[in-house]
This record gives C-alpha cells, sequence and structure tokens, in this order.
C-alpha cells in the first residue's frame, strides 16, 4: 500500500497534488511519502516479531537521502552502510553510530578507521585478510571493533543475475565452508570482537525458499562455531525482501518472512539483525515526469518524457518495469513506447505498453521509484542531477536540490597550459 492516490482526477502524494510540486519544483522529480516510509518501516517490525530480539539496519544505499533517514531513524531504525559517505550520511540525519553497520567488500582503510572512530556498532567482513587490518587499526587506537563474518552460503536466490549475491561465483562474503578456520584465526587477535556471521544473497527475491535455505546452513555454521569455542551473540540475516513493481506481483509479505525467519532461526539465541532497504523505500516514491512530445512511431508512438536514464537507471540496467500513471488520467488509453531523451537506445522505459492517453505537457509518474532511483542518478548527457521532494501531510520539503548543469560544470576545468 502507498499513499500516491487519486483525489478530484488528480494524483496526490498523501494530501499534496503532484501538479502542485511539478509547477514549484519543476519535473523531472522524485517524490517520496513519509506516511508510506513509516508505514512500511512499521509493518516490516510488526512482521518480525516472532523472531524476537532483532536490529534493523535500513540499507541507506536504497535511498540515502537525509530526509528519508531522518523519518526511519524516528522509527528506530539504524543504518546499513556499505562506505565511508554513507556512513556521513547516516550519523548527518541523527542515526545513533551504534545502530550503524558497515558492510561492503571494497572497505579501505580511511573507511574502517572513518568507522572505528565513529563508534559504529558493527563491521560486517567481507574477507578474512579485512578482519587482521581491521584489528590492527582498532589496536592501534586502544579501541575493538564489533564484528561479523559475512559468508556466501552458494545459494541462487532466482533474482536478476546482477542483483543476486549468494552464488559461489559472487564478489561477497567468504566461502561458508571456510569460515570455521577464519574464525579460529581473527578471534585470536586483540582490536576485534568477531561475534557472528551475516549474509545477503540478493535483493528483490520473491521466493522465501533460498532464504530458508541460507539461513539453515547458516544455522548449522553457528552450531559448529560454538562447538569449536567461539562465543556467537549476533546473526544478521541481510535484507533482499522484494516489492510489487506491477499492480499483480505478490513479492511475499514481511509477516511471511517473518514467519520464515522464526522458523529457520528457533533456538539460536542470538540478536537477529535485519538489512531491509527496497522493501521500506521502492513503493514510497514516483519520479513525476512531464511529456515532452508523443513521437509517432512506426508501430506505436514513442511518449517521450523529460526523465531519462540517468534520472532512473534501473529499465537500462536491470530491464526493470515500472508502472506509467497520467496524473490527470482521462480513463482513455494508449499503447505507446516510453522514452527519455538521452542519446543511448537504452533510454527505454517501456516498448508496446498500454498505458493512460497523454499528450505534451501532460504530467505523469514512474511508480515504485523510492528505491535505487534518486540514488543511482547521474549527470549523463549533462542533464541536471535530479531533485527530491519529501511529502508529509500536506507539507513538503524539496529534501534534495536540483544540481544544474553549469553548476556541475562549475567544478570543471581546462587545463591553463592548453
Ligand atoms: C543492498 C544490500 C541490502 C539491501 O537490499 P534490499 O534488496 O534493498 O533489501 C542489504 N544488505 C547488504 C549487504 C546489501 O548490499
Amino acid at each position: 500500500m502507498d499513499h500516491f492516490t487519486l483525489i478530484d482526477g488528480a494524483l496526490h502524494c498523501e494530501g499534496v497534488p503532484l501538479e502542485r510540486i511539478a509547477r514549484e519544483v519543476g519535473t523531472p522529480v522524485y517524490v517520496y511519502s513519509a506516511a508510506t516510509l513509516r508505514r512500511h518501516a512499521q509493518v516490516f517490525r510488526e512482521g518480525l516479531k516472532p523472531a524476537g530480539r532483532v536490529h534493523l539496519a535500513y540499507a541507506i544505499k536504497a535511498n540515502p537521502n537525509i530526509g528519508v533517514l531522518r523519518v526511519l531513524a524516528d522509527e528506530g531504525y539504524g543504518a546499513d552502510v556499505v562506505s565511508g559517505g554513507e556512513l556521513s550520511r547516516a550519523l548527518a540525519a541523527g542515526m545513533p553510530a551504534a545502530d550503524v553497520v558497515f558492510s561492503g567488500v571494497g572497505k579501505t582503510d580511511r573507511e574502517l578507521v572513518k568507522g572505528l572512530e565513529a563508534g559504529i556498532g558493527q563491521f560486517n567482513l567481507e574477507l578474512e585478510e579485512e578482519g587482521v587490518v581491521l584489528a590492527a587499526l582498532a589496536d592501534a587506537r586502544g579501541l575493538t571493533a564489533p564484528a561479523v563474518l559475512r559468508v556466501n552460503p552458494d545459494v541462487d536466490a532466482g533474482t536478476h543475475a546482477k542483483i543476486s549475491t549468494g552464488k559461489k561465483e559472487n564478489k561477497f562474503g567468504v566461502p561458508i565452508d571456510r569460515a570455521p578456520a577464519i574464525f579460529d584465526r581473527l578471534a585470536s587477535l586483540p582490536g576485534i570482537d568477531l561475534r557472528g556471521v551475516a549474509i545477503h544473497i540478493g535483493s528483490q527475491l520473491f521466493d522465501l525458499a533460498p532464504l530458508e535455505a541460507a539461513y539453515r546452513r547458516v544455522g548449522e555454521l553457528v552450531a559448529e562455531l560454538r562447538a569449536r569455542g567461539h562465543k556467537i551473540t549476533h546473526v544478521d540475516l541481510g535484507g533482499g525482501l522484494g516489492v510489487p513493481y506491477r499492480t499483480h506481483d505478490e513479492p511475499p509479505s514481511p509477516a511471511d518472512y517473518g514467519a520464515m525467519v522464526a522458523r529457520a532461526t528457533a533456538g539460536w539465541d542470538v540478536e537477529l539483525m535485519f538489512e531491509p532497504g527496497r522493501v521500506i523505500a521502492g513503493n514510497a516514491g514516483v519520479l513525476l515526469t512531464e511529456v515532452i512530445w508523443v513521437k509517432p512511431g512506426v508501430v506505436n508512438p514513442y511518449v517521450i518524457v523529460d526523465a531519462a536514464m540517468n534520472d532512473l537507471a534501473r529499465p537500462a540496467m536491470y530491464d526493470a518495469w515500472h508502472d506509467f500513471s497520467a496524473v490527470r488520467p482521462t480513463g482513455k488509453t494508449m499503447t505507446a513506447n516510453i522514452a527519455g531523451p538521452v542519446c543511448e537506445t537504452g533510454d527505454t522505459f517501456a516498448m508496446g505498453r498500454e498505458i493512460d492517453r497523454v499528450e505534451r505537457g501532460d504530467l505523469a509518474i514512474f511508480r515504485t521509484a523510492g528505491a535505487y532511483g534518486a540514488t543511482m542518478a547521474s549527470t549523463y548527457n549533462s542533464r541536471a542531477l535530479v531533485p527530491e521532494v519529501l511529502v508529509d501531510g500536506d507539507r513538503y520539503t524539496v529534501v534534495a536540490d536540483r544540481i544544474a548543469a553549469e553548476t556541475i560544470l562549475a567544478a570543471e576545468r581546462v587545463p591553463d597550459w592548453l
């Protein structure tokens, strides 16, 4: 459920007409609903009730806007960060450092030190040597780094290849059968408190079976580690729950997921940690755009909108589907292709799709754009960086400015030797 609905014939975000945002902020623009973010945060937490003691770390990479982060911080969420930049955002949004988990396969020494000095809650190690380096950096500062080891369970999550992370050939984690030996080595080092394990097998997951299989393998590993004398107090089960991009999509609900987690982790006696991203932010945002042209095509007309692949990369990157709706639908439909202005054939949002009938100058939205939308935006083709708006009830704030192509140009220079 979201809060982008028709009121008196025009789409609103909560109580704010999208036409007003387009008029006052311009297009393209991302629009987020605070009520939807809160609702998703609460439903996810509620779903995990049967799982007992949990720590919720929102995966910032899904939508790192600090306005969005503040909404989630107020819901009691910490953060899963994958770079020093994301750590800065979590702290800037007011998330306690102790609630921050630092993931990522290529953390630099500088990023590790930044995490140590901030006093973050946990480092998720991606390889054995990272643990050795982290321990040394912490010990040199008189600190002990709380850490878990990310294992790769070698399961196929059944999602798009580019967002599958738990197969043995993927770059993430250590092979699960190597974990005991790595624990034996790292646990003896000063400067590190290796207290558990982590997994994250992929994103936009629609099938709980591979997740459950992976969790059961982790359960076996926890037992084995304990048998070797290691103290295991935390297990991080990652993120990955899918969201409906099309109206008939039916991903597992947080309640289904929570029931599975409770079943798979019964008797573990640990604090369970979760890193949801898409399921929190996905349906809480839309990309609002204006139709520039309806251009005749050989088979179907092209609806050319002012948003492009640089603003919303998912269709070009993953062949992703985003529902398209007119802001003021007439009830009439058309079959059309939808494309942006960027000079790439890949800058296409849909081909031969039945959509609300639109004309030059009409406003429309791409739905379910709250996750992996603005955060992946670029300025390709020297387009402006897309702005973001957060709505709460009848009010809204521009939570990220549009950054004009001229502003970006001002950071460049021609060498004085030319
Ligand atoms: C991307 C990522 C997540 C979030 O994934 P979603 O599918 O958005 O829930 C969680 N944990 C890690 C380590 C990630 O890389």
